[in-house]
């Protein structure tokens, strides 16, 4: 399939102005969108109405459309993937496995049986659960991923039977239109719609009254916005929220083995990942050899352009973002940190900022009890373990955390004591399509991933009958 990466036709309904795509690799417009009016929302959540009552009806049409539109998205990956990376800022590998695992997501869905249980109670009645399609469901994504949640988004809930209206990040749009126009040839006409558009077209879907779920991945403070927004018609909401994600070091770790992952388990995408590592407790018997390791490779990875070969890391992916962990890293400078590496913004056009690893920050400075969300990363000392653990435990996100170590044994038990959705062992962040994926705390609300994820978009219905004699 030829598509081109720049202007995309506009759909019929697009209407009034357009806003710029910015790319961050230099900090210029290249591109434009529309900027989609929020009344528009009443016809689009109308087609997706309709089109829900044939799509739910027939599950084996539908994993047949499913999968061929997983394998359009495969043969998409040459055009999404750039684009991806023009307007994201992540290096081109990424792009690419970010386009092949919304195509692996699909697919993973499309194959799920929903199935009917039987409900067993001793009584001579034959009960048996089945699973409904709830309807229309709005999706709001970041900008971080924006291919990669579209579809954490979409495959679960078009498998499940509904029908969607899913709005990118203003920050990252294109990519998101482009996979729409993809799919839009193995979908039917309404299952799948993509709105642009700057808010309040966000506040206004998430409180559409068509709108039967409101599935919102992006920061605390507008989850909560997002979820009182649905409130109004009663949808369902599920959250996936920040996170501030602690990687606790054992006193038996091998700094020089693990220092390669801890890194990129931080500072992949940028840092702007909600599961990055985004503190890290050493005992202080290993600290000064883990903040050389990591200052040693922040110091020597190639930062650049993502469409560069070379290029390890990307920029941030927008101007406000750049702001917030400039302030950031100025707060915990004048609070006492030592820059090991970085510190600063790069300077050259676009949002570049020196990949930083921060030592000696008080333990409340911002960059350890908020979501630095970029290439900053503070590594603290500690004496005793559970001092580090109610550390780690210590602030209002409950995404993720590690342990490292040698003996995987002690390892897990120390897991187990962290207050979060998701716990590893020497490794951060890796997610197998079929867990579940979840957040406690102000990391968030429902279950996404695996079956999980998929009867997060269904609803029980349960038929009961009387045993035939
Ligand atoms: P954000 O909350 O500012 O925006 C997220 C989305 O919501 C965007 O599409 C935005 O346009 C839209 N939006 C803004 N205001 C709205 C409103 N009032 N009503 C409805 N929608 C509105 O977040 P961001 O800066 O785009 O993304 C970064 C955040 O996302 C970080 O906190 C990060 O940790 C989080 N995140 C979480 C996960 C996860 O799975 N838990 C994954 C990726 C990112």
């Amino acid at each position: 399939m030829a598509l081109a990466t720049g202007h995309l036709p506009h759909s019929p309904g697009d209407r009034g102005g357009y806003f710029n795509v910015v790319d961050p690799a230099t900090g210029g417009a290249f591109d434009e969108v529309p900027d989609q009016r929020p009344e528009e929302l009443d016809s689009v959540v109308d087609r997706a109405h309709a089109a829900w009552h044939g799509w739910r009806a027939d599950p084996a049409a539908r994993r047949t459309a499913l999968l061929a539109a997983a394998d359009a998205v495969d043969a998409a990956a040459s055009a999404l993937g750039p684009l991806l990376t023009r307007e994201q800022g992540k290096p081109l590998t990424e792009s690419y496995a970010e386009v092949a695992r919304t195509a692996a997501r699909l697919r993973y869905f499309a194959e799920l049986d929903i199935g009917t249980q039987p409900i067993a109670d001793g009584r001579p009645v034959r009960s048996e659960l089945r699973w409904r399609s709830l309807g229309p469901v709005a999706a709001i994504v970041p900008w971080n991923f924006p291919l990669q949640l579209a579809s954490a988004k979409f495959a679960p809930a078009l498998a499940a039977g509904n029908t969607m209206v899913l709005k990118p990040s203003p920050f990252t749009p294109l990519a998101t239109r482009m996979l729409g126009s993809v799919l839009a040839d193995a979908l039917p006409e309404g299952v799948l719609t993509i709105v642009t558009g700057r808010e309040p077209l966000g506040a206004r879907l998430a409180s559409h009254p068509g709108i039967r779920h409101v599935t919102f991945t992006g920061s605390a403070a507008t989850g909560r916005a997002v979820a009182a927004g649905a409130a109004a018609s009663l949808a369902r909401v599920t959250l996936e929220l920040g996170g501030n994600d602690a990687a606790v070091l054992l006193d038996d770790v091998d700094v020089e083995e693990i220092a390669d992952r801890l890194f990129w388990a931080a500072f992949r995408n940028c840092g702007q990942v909600c599961m990055a590592v985004k503190r890290v407790y050493a005992p202080a018997r290993h600290y000064a050899r883990m903040v050389e390791a990591l200052a040693h490779r922040a110091m020597t990875t190639v930062v650049g352009s993502g469409l560069d070969p070379a290029s390890r890391l990307g920029p941030v992916n927008n101007a406000p973002q750049l702001a917030r962990v400039e302030r950031c890293t100025a707060r915990a400078l004048a609070d006492g940190a030592r820059p090991a590496a970085g510190g600063h913004r790069l300077d050259r056009p676009g949002y570049f900022f020196a990949p930083t690893i921060l030592a000696d920050v008080p333990a409340d400075s911002p960059v350890v009890t908020k979501e630095q969300f970029g290439p900053v990363l503070p590594v603290l000392p500690y004496d005793s373990l559970d001092e580090a653990v109610r550390a780690a435990n210590g602030t209002g996100f409950g995404l993720g955390g590690s342990v490292w170590g040698t003996d995987l044994d002690r390892a897990a038990a120390v897991a187990d004591r962290l207050e979060c959705g998701t716990a590893w062992i020497n490794h951060h962040a890796e997610l197998s399509l079929a867990q579940p994926f979840a957040g406690v705390k102000d990391s968030g609300v429902g279950v996404a991933g695996g079956p999980w994820g998929l009867y997060g978009n269904l609803r029980p219905f349960v038929v009961h009958r009387p045993e035939e004699v």
